[in-house]
This record gives C-alpha cells, sequence and structure tokens, in this order.
C-alpha cells in the first residue's frame, strides 16, 4: 500500500488494499471461536469463565472467547503493576521511545488482520478500521515524538545564586488504570496506554467488553516490541464489577478512561476520594455543524452525511445537530436525503457497504426509542423503519440512519444517542446558531460551512467546543489525527482541557519535580 489510510481518505486506487483484506477476513473467519486468555505479568491467564465476543453484524456468531478476570486477582495484578513499574520508570526514557516506535512498526505491518478483526467485532467498514488501526502505530509515533522534543521532560531552570543548579523533570506517577470504550479500540486504548508507558507509568488495561479482540492485538504488538513483563497488563471483564474494581484500588495512581460522560463521572469521583489523583476523561458528546447561507451546499451535504452517519454515528466526533440557514434548509434537506438513501447498510466488512451494525442491543434500543419519540413530538425526514423486520438485516444490530427535527428544547437535541441520528433546525442569524449549537453540556467537535471569512472567524471564536473544522467535505466535524488535530474536549466532553492527538497531551501522565542543588 503505497497511500497512507486516514479517515478522510476519498479517492484514491484501493484496488490492491481491497484483495488484501479480503484475504486476510477470509484467514481470520477461518479461526473464529479461538479462546484467548486475559495477560498478567507477562503470562496468559485462563478463569475458564469466558467473556463471549460477538459479532454486531451477525448476533448468534461467537468471534472469539476470553478468560475474563475475577476481581480477587486485583490485588495479585497490583503488586506486579507496582513492581513492573519501578523498573521501567527507571529505565532511560530512549529506551522506553525505543519500544513504542518498535510496537508502532508493528501495528503498521498487522494493519490488515487488526482491521479484519475490529471490522467483526465493533462492526465498522474496512476503511474506518484500517484508519483506526492506523491512527494508532501514529499515536505512538506522535507521543514518542513528544518525549524526544522534551528531551525526557528534563529542562534546566534558572539560578538565584551561582552556586546552584536547578531542574524541572516530569517523572512518573506509578500505576495507570486505562480504560477504553468500544468505538475506537485501537486507537483509544493505544493512546491511552502510549502516552503513560511513555512516562514511565505500567499499565493496566481494561478494554471494552465489546472488543476484547483488538485489546489482544495490541498486548501482543506491545510485548513483540519488547515490553517488559508486568509493565502492561490488559485484563478482560465487565466494566461495572472489574472495572470498577480496578479504579478502586488504592495502588492506582492515575486514571485515562474514555467512554460516557455517566460512567466518566462517576469514576472521577473515586479518584479523589482518597487526595486527587490525575483523572483523564474523555467523554460523551453532541456535536453540532453550522450552514450558513453562503455555505457551499454541496461541500456541506457531503461533510455532514459522512459525519453524521459514517461508522452508524458512533464515532465521538460524529454529528448530531445541524442547524441550517432558513434559505437553504430545502435544498439541504432535499440533497441530504437524495445522498443518504444511495448509502449502502450491510455486512460490514463487505467492500459495498458503508453503514455496519451499531454495537449492541443496548444502542439498538436507544436509537429505535428515540425514533418513536421523534415520530411523536416531531418530524421525521429520513429513515424510521425498523431495518430488522427485513430478513437481510434480522441477523444483527442494523438501523437506519434518520433525519428529523424536534422543537428546541426537546431532550434529544441535548441527550447523547451515540448512533445514526441526525436532527435538523434552521436559523436566521449565525449568533442564533451559535448560541443554540453551545446550548449542550458536550463540546468536542464542531463544523461551519460558509464561503464568507467573517462567519468562520464569529463560529471558530464563539463555539463552545474543543476540535472545530470550517468547509470540511471529507467531514463536517469528524476525522481527526495525531499531530493534525488536537482533540480536547470541551465541558462536559472532557476533563483535562488538552486533548489527545495533541502537543500537551504525553507530559499529562507525568508529575513534576524541581530539584535544586546546592554546588
Ligand atoms: P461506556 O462508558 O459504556 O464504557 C467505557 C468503558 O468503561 C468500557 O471499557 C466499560 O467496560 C467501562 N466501564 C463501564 N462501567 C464502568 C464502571 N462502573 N467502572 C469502570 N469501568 C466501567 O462507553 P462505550 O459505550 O464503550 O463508548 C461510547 C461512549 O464513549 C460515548 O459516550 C462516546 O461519546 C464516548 N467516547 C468519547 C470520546 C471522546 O474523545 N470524548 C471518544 C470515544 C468515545
Amino acid at each position: 500500500m503505497a497511500f497512507r489510510i486516514t479517515y478522510s481518505v476519498l479517492e484514491a486506487d484501493l484496488s490492491q488494499l481491497h484483495r488484501e483484506f479480503d484475504t486476510t477476513l477470509s484467514q481470520m473467519e477461518r479461526n473464529l471461536g479461538t479462546e484467548f486468555p486475559s495477560w498478567i505479568d507477562g503470562k496468559p491467564f485462563q478463569s475458564g469463565v469466558f467473556l463471549d465476543d460477538k459479532n454486531p453484524a451477525k448476533i448468534t456468531q461467537t468471534l472469539a472467547r476470553f478468560h475474563s478476570v475475577p476481581t480477587s486477582e486485583i490485588d495479585r495484578i497490583m503488586d506486579i503493576s507496582e513492581k513492573a513499574q519501578k523498573a521501567w520508570g527507571a529505565t532511560p526514557w530512549q529506551e522506553r521511545v525505543k519500544i513504542i516506535k518498535n510496537a508502532a512498526e508493528l501495528i503498521s505491518e498487522r494493519r490488515l488482520e487488526i482491521a479484519a478483526v475490529m471490522s467483526l467485532e465493533v462492526g465498522k467498514n474496512r476503511m474506518e478500521s484500517l484508519g483506526d488501526v492506523e491512527e494508532s502505530a501514529d499515536l505512538f509515533r506522535y507521543y514518542a515524538g513528544q518525549m524526544e522534543e522534551a528531551n525526557g521532560f528534563y529542562k534546566p531552570l534558572g539560578k538565584l545564586s551561582p552556586n546552584e543548579k536547578t531542574g524541572s523533570y516530569l517523572k512518573p506517577f506509578g500505576i495507570f488504570a486505562v480504560i477504553s470504550p468500544f468505538n475506537f479500540p485501537m486507537a483509544l486504548a493505544a493512546g491511552m496506554s502510549g502516552a503513560a508507558l511513555l512516562g514511565g507509568n505500567s499499565v493496566v488495561l481494561k478494554p471494552s467488553s465489546e472488543t476484547p479482540w483488538c485489546g489482544q492485538k495490541l498486548y501482543e504488538c506491545l510485548r513483540d516490541a519488547g515490553l517488559p513483563n508486568g509493565v502492561f497488563q490488559v485484563v478482560h471483564g465487565p466494566g461495572g464489577s472489574l472495572g470498577n474494581a480496578l479504579v478502586n484500588h488504592p495502588k492506582i495512581k492515575g486514571l485515562a478512561f474514555t467512554g460516557s460522560k455517566e460512567v466518566g463521572m462517576k469514576l472521577m469521583r473515586v479518584m479523589t476520594s482518597d487526595y486527587a489523583k490525575p483523572c483523564l476523561l474523555e467523554m460523551g458528546v453532541k456535536n453540532p455543524a453550522i450552514v450558513c447561507a453562503k455555505a457551499d451546499l454541496d461541500k456541506a451535504v457531503e461533510g455532514c452525511m459522512r459525519s453524521a452517519f459514517g461508522m452508524s454515528g458512533q464515532k465521538c466526533s460524529a454529528l448530531s445537530r445541524v442547524y441550517v440557514h432558513r434559505s437553504l434548509q430545502k435544498e439541504f434537506t432535499e440533497q441530504f436525503i437524495q445522498k443518504a438513501q444511495s448509502l449502502k447498510i450491510g455486512d460490514p466488512t463487505m467492500q459495498e457497504n458503508y453503514l455496519g451494525p451499531v454495537i449492541n442491543e443496548k444502542a439498538y434500543n436507544r436509537h429505535m426509542s428515540a425514533v418513536t419519540e421523534a415520530k411523536k413530538d416531531g418530524k421525521i425526514l429520513l429513515g424510521g423503519e425498523n431495518l430488522r423486520t427485513h430478513t437481510k438485516y434480522k441477523d444483527g444490530y442494523f438501523v437506519e440512519p434518520i433525519l428529523a427535527s424536534l422543537p428546541r428544547g426537546h431532550r434529544l437535541i441535548r441527550d447523547e444517542l451515540f448512533t445514526p441520528f441526525l436532527l435538523l433546525d434552521t436559523f436566521d442569524t449565525l449568533e442564533e446558531a451559535v448560541q443554540q449549537a453551545n446550548q449542550c453540556d458536550y463540546g468536542l467537535t464542531a463544523g461551519v460551512f460558509s464561503e464568507v471569512e467573517s462567519d468562520v472567524n464569529y463560529f471558530m471564536e464563539h463555539i463552545e467546543a474543543g476540535v472545530l473544522y470550517a468547509n470540511r467535505k471529507t467531514g463536517a466535524t469528524t476525522g481527526a489525527w495525531p499531530g493534525v488535530q488536537a482533540f480536547s474536549g470541551w465541558k462536559g466532553s472532557g476533563s483535562t482541557g488538552k486533548g489527545g492527538c495533541g502537543p500537551y497531551y504525553v507530559s499529562q501522565f507525568m508529575r513534576e519535580q524541581s530539584q535544586t542543588r546546592m554546588q
């Protein structure tokens, strides 16, 4: 593959890539049902109690079985992690960088295999899955680069007298719990874990119970890259019991979490119960886009559709509210519906399908109840049928993408759904649109379409979100990349004000110590 896969690849000759993907997928499918362990101290842990990894596109299919870890093992895991961290934290940072860079190369080498696994277990289409895998490798490279640029985060400081030597060192906290969501099972697990590891912390990763196989793949890459035993342990099990017990353990010195606001805020309280431990939370979303009177309609329609319905609305950057200038409402709606109706829904591993299923029954039910509510309280402009009444779709959590309008103030305009559900509203002035867009507890991404620079400037100045895009046809609000778009959640979308993919990320996994030596 000569070109670079990102989330914004639109036109390139992909035929060779598709052939390679098909071959790899067939190989993976021949080995479905394999049992995998959790990983404690570099050794496989087999409890005999399984977490079954299901295919959301074929609900009855078990992809693999994972030995889950009982909470009674947590003390032992923490002792191992504590010991391993002491040696890892004392390892020269250049050596840590080397191992993480090696792991990035392995992820890139194994991208087809990992993407095939991801497409099966998450229901992402193949290009999105390949993008997720490549992003995780680039996150490792970008974060390793941050260590190098900052000279391992050592900086000489000033002197108050000629006979003193001073300096600032960033040092590891200790053991980080990393808890990742289902939707970017490589990029988010790798990004949070990689930054913590580069900082000299040890990590216990609990991947989403929907995506244990990607967790296994990440473990294999770090292990094969030369990471010492015990520095990175992977435990499988339910969030409510295992994840909760992990975060509550007194030896945990920091938490990196990405997931819903509901769970994140609960964990934040745990992390401040003894004293305030570092707690990097990336949480829920309800991202808006504004289509101004002088927008290029073609760009706006394509960009909004890709961001609202790509990955079945399950990207953290997905578009869920679009504010369209009243003068463009009719045209925008007609063109959007026409374009969206041409999207192919089906098995996400097949090249021709753009939309796969949503992740599980809970998400499916959430989507379908929102459809009922929107029919009752507003107007559905696109979709609304129960796809699972069709033979073609009955075996998976397939849903129709929705475009709807609802009265202002409705709960569906505020609450996160995390399914392909776009709400349309109209406005007369840009000030009004921005005000409506900001009336929300979340603030991750936002987009604007206008050919007038002052509109774009006003939007950039006043919108309350951490990741902004203007006139982006490949995605109104989606498609961030390491070192290109820092991904910082404002308001209820994040706790730190400094995003993954951005220049200030790695230092958050370390604590500062200044040293003054009199000579
Ligand atoms: P989730 O909150 O249900 O689960 C996230 C992780 O937390 C999983 O590993 C889960 O097992 C674990 N967990 C659940 N309950 C727990 C508990 N009590 N204690 C400890 N761990 C627990 O989220 P999800 O459904 O996997 O992912 C979707 C959510 O993630 C959406 O809200 C989405 O907006 C958010 N998200 C945000 C970003 C961002 O950058 N802001 C990125 C990706 C996803």
